[in-house]
């Protein structure tokens, strides 16, 4: 049960709630060293391959800056 952000009726218990994207921005993710778990192609190996690591480049996108919390009425079209 909550109440839709956009038409601020309040829903019915049991109700889903859906995320409306109204606002995003781009944006850009730095380089990270090692972050990423690479698993070991010999299965033997597997417990000591745990620690390696692969890097991240990083890069650009897109994040959400602002969503509202909707009715199904409003709910984005997928
Ligand atoms: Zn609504």
């Amino acid at each position: 049960m909550f109440k839709c952000q956009v038409c601020k009726v309040q829903t019915l218990p049991g109700a889903r709630a859906h995320r409306r994207i109204v606002e995003t921005r781009e944006t850009e993710y730095p380089t990270r060293a090692r972050v990423h778990f690479v698993p070991d192609p010999d299965r033997k190996k597997q417990k000591r391959s745990r620690r390696k690591k692969a890097d991240d480049p990083g890069g650009r996108g897109r994040e959400i800056v602002r969503e509202l919390l909707v009715c199904a009425d409003y709910a984005p079209a997928s």
